[in-house]
């Protein structure tokens, strides 16, 4: 992909030094030390956390962190990523604003290391990058990137431009209405929850190829782009989780589709960069 580093954004948002314990007040104790606090609070009516400097109990939220170290490797992947993100959110704007009623409003994207405390409650690297809806923000360990190259065999730049172009694919689902809709109908109809899953991230999936349409026409792609984009697709695809796992390929446990339809609506939406190529919530759209 051509691109260029574009300097830090204030969409951004590194926390890989804070440690993933809770901080208040600038001073950072562990979890431990946190239940102690809630426990003493519980017990005495009285706000412990308080006597830290903060009121904030609930160790999410910006958090103060310490110098990150970075390799040069990680240091080039997080311009990477930058660059990326701030290119899906100059493009969304345009798309939406040609294509549908909704105007678009920015995202933003946390690094981190090993754990973090997200909007969406605890999570760890080894879930992969997320979207949290509740807070707008995506969540990303660079470490993921070594795992796509080596565990999946997804390499070359566009993986990684994949990986983030996917996630704010969820976050123009939320923008359009479509991730409430989604939900609800998941909570009335939990016996088909996996396949509302599965047309959601297959989705985003498309959306994600929108994004790659319009770096194509922008002269972004460099030879064999697209099938970095196609093939990173493919890797994170269920079927070739499972078997990798181990297990039987089950389609009935699939939670975002198989290698063939990930890379397939990859295609759609890259194809013409139409939100109407996307629509995998049409009958018969997903098999
Ligand atoms: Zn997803």
């Amino acid at each position: 992909m051509r691109w260029t580093p574009s300097g830090d954004s204030s969409d951004v948002e590194d926390q890989r030094g804070s440690g993933g314990g809770f901080r208040f007040g600038g001073v950072h104790i562990g979890c431990g030390g946190a239940v102690i606090l809630l426990v003493l609070s519980l017990l005495f009516h009285k706000n412990f956390f308080a006597l830290l400097g903060t009121g904030d109990q609930t160790g999410s939220g910006p958090v103060a962190t310490r110098p990150v170290q970075e390799t040069p490797g990680e240091s080039t992947e997080r311009q990477f990523v930058t660059f990326v993100l701030n290119d899906t959110q100059k493009t969304w704007p345009r798309i939406l604003s040609q294509q549908s009623d909704a105007s678009y409003h920015h995202a933003k994207l946390v690094l981190f290391r090993d754990s973090i405390n997200s909007g969406c409650g605890y999570a760890q690297a080894a879930s992969g990058p997320f979207y949290c809806p509740e807070d707008e923000k995506v969540y990303i360990d660079l470490a993921f990137y070594d795992e796509l190259k080596q565990r999946f065999g997804a390499s070359g730049d566009f993986a990684q431009a994949y990986v983030i172009a996917h996630e704010i694919g969820h976050h123009v689902q939320k923008i359009l209405g479509i991730e409430e809709k989604v939900h609800s109908a998941m909570e009335g109809d939990s016996r088909h929850a996996k396949q509302y899953s599965v047309r959601l991230e297959l989705q985003a999936d498309c959306f994600a190829g929108i994004w790659a349409h319009s770096t194509q026409q922008r002269n972004l792609l460099e030879a064999g782009d697209v099938e970095e984009g196609l093939n990173a697709a493919a890797a994170v695809g269920d079927d070739r989780l499972q078997r990798m796992a181990g297990k039987t390929v089950n389609p009935e446990s699939f939670t975002h589709g198989s290698s063939a339809q990930r890379s397939s609506w990859f295609k759609r939406g890259f194809d013409a960069g139409k939100i109407s190529d996307c629509d995998t919530f049409a009958s018969g759209a997903v098999r």
